[in-house]
């Protein structure tokens, strides 16, 4: 089989055989297809797409090209299941529901990514947390989901290596947005991590990464059918992301909020809903909870009994960080001094948002990456947010801008301002959750 007669027939709208879609993506790990080649493929796919077949084929294959995780040999007494999302601003729901699942009877084995572009990452939260150890070997890792119920790391780059190099030259060759190289990247990693059920959260507006609501629902389709098809129980939903998920978006802002969350300070509406949504759709599809109903009276009582926080405070503890983050958070997360309201023009409702603006305000403050090398202030951010449909009076505060100093702070007050819309009628509401996607 040679590389380039795979890539010509996929450039001309063939349909892949099992076989050329194995040989192809064992070349992608070990080095038998150049970069060139694998441009050339992707590009192929980004224009001619893959069929269902295709599609489950070539993301078994990129699960299989590392090392695939097993959970029977622990014995354990729960199913082992995760949440993907396509990621968001301030978008914290990782960090509540893995502890929420733990204390519900789940486990939860959760292998999350960096910041990219304007949306924030889970392990640059966890990195804001000091002493956290994102990057176990994979046997603490395994011990931490065992004793604790749930741990959440960093990519390592023995799962799912072909997808680690593909992406990494669909980045640069403007061939990301194709919905079967997106499934097939997501899934090969979640399959890796020997999941038995698995919910999707697909953003839907103005700080989505899929760029309408069509392809959102694409997407979380193409996702369904395949991970089914590979064997993994998966649904999804279809998400708000027209404004931040939590009133705060920032990496240390969001680890104090998610603190707050779990011990019952504050539960903000829409980041409860989504996160109850999210965490009932997998204590129903891994069976632990017969229906809807069973599955939210268990979720409550694990985080109204200190259950859920209470995995939470040990996950971070037994990956190196403190034991008294709860206790003492101001100890641990770093602070800006310098907090800068950004007042409200004029009066009326908050009529929009353009959330990818909130986004990329925060990676102004250097709270996000430009380049994958950039090192992250975690300190930085924006709290207090305002709500689309949120009554406003000139000078109101529509967020507070946290930042090193003033230079910066004024250049993201401006850029707050203007991500906001302020009018003079009241906007309908917004659904939360637009839809579920089930095989
Ligand atoms: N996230 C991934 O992991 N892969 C993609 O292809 C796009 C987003």
């Amino acid at each position: 089989m040679l590389p380039q007669e795979i890539i010509r027939r996929k450039r001309d709208g063939a349909a892949l055989t099992d076989e050329e879609i194995r040989f192809f993506v064992r070349g992608i790990a070990d080095g038998g297809v150049s970069e060139g080649q694998i441009a050339a493929f992707a590009m192929a796919v980004f224009f001619k797409d893959m069929s269902m077949d295709e599609r489950v084929a070539f993301t078994l294959a990129m699960r299989d090209s590392g090392r695939i995780l097993e959970w029977r040999s622990l014995d354990l007494p729960g199913p082992v299941m995760d949440k993907h999302s396509t990621g968001g601003v301030g978008d914290v729901v990782s960090l509540l529901l893995g502890p929420m699942i733990a204390a519900c009877g789940g486990y939860v084995p959760m292998i999350s990514g960096r910041g990219l572009g304007h949306t924030g990452g889970t392990l640059d939260k966890l990195d804001a947390i000091a002493g956290y150890c994102s990057t176990p070997e994979i046997v603490k890792f395994r011990e931490v989901v065992r004793d604790v119920g749930v741990a959440i790391i960093g990519q390592t780059a023995q799962l799912a290596p072909a997808d680690k190099r593909m992406y990494s030259i669909r980045d640069v060759t403007a061939t990301v947005e194709s919905v079967a190289m997106i499934t097939g990247s997501i899934l090969s990693k979640k399959l890796s991590a020997g999941l038995a059920a698995l919910v999707m959260d697909v953003k839907v507006g103005s700080g989505a990464f899929m760029p309408t609501p069509e392809k959102s629902l694409e997407l979380a389709q193409a996702i369904v059918n395949v991970g089914n098809g590979a064997g993994m129980r998966t649904t999804a939903l279809l998400t708000d992301m027209n404004e931040s998920l939590a009133p705060s978006a920032g990496n240390a802002l969001e680890v104090r909020l998610a603190l707050d969350y779990l011990a019952g300070r504050c539960r903000p509406a829409r980041l409860h809903e989504v996160t109850l949504a999210l965490c009932v759709e997998l204590l129903v599809t891994s069976g632990i909870s017969a229906s809807d109903q069973d599955a939210r009276i268990r979720l409550l009582a694990a985080l109204d009994s200190g259950a859920a926080a209470e995995r939470f405070a040990r996950m971070v503890s037994a990956l190196g960080g403190p034991t008294d983050l709860f206790e003492q958070p101001g100890k641990y997360l770093d602070a800006t001094s310098l907090t800068v309201p950004v007042p409200a023009g004029r009066n009326g409702f908050v009529t929009r948002c353009d959330c990818r603006a909130l986004g990329l305000a925060v990676v102004g403050l250097g709270g996000g990456r430009t380049r994958p090398s950039d090192s992250i202030d975690f300190a930085v951010g924006l709290s207090q947010l305002a709500r689309i449909g949120d009554r406003i009076e000139r000078g109101q505060t529509l967020a507070l801008v946290h930042a090193r100093n003033e230079d910066a702070a004024q250049r993201a007050v401006k850029e707050v301002l203007s991500a906001f819309e302020i009018g003079d009628v009241a906007p309908p509401d917004n659904p939360l959750v637009y839809q579920r996607i089930a095989p």
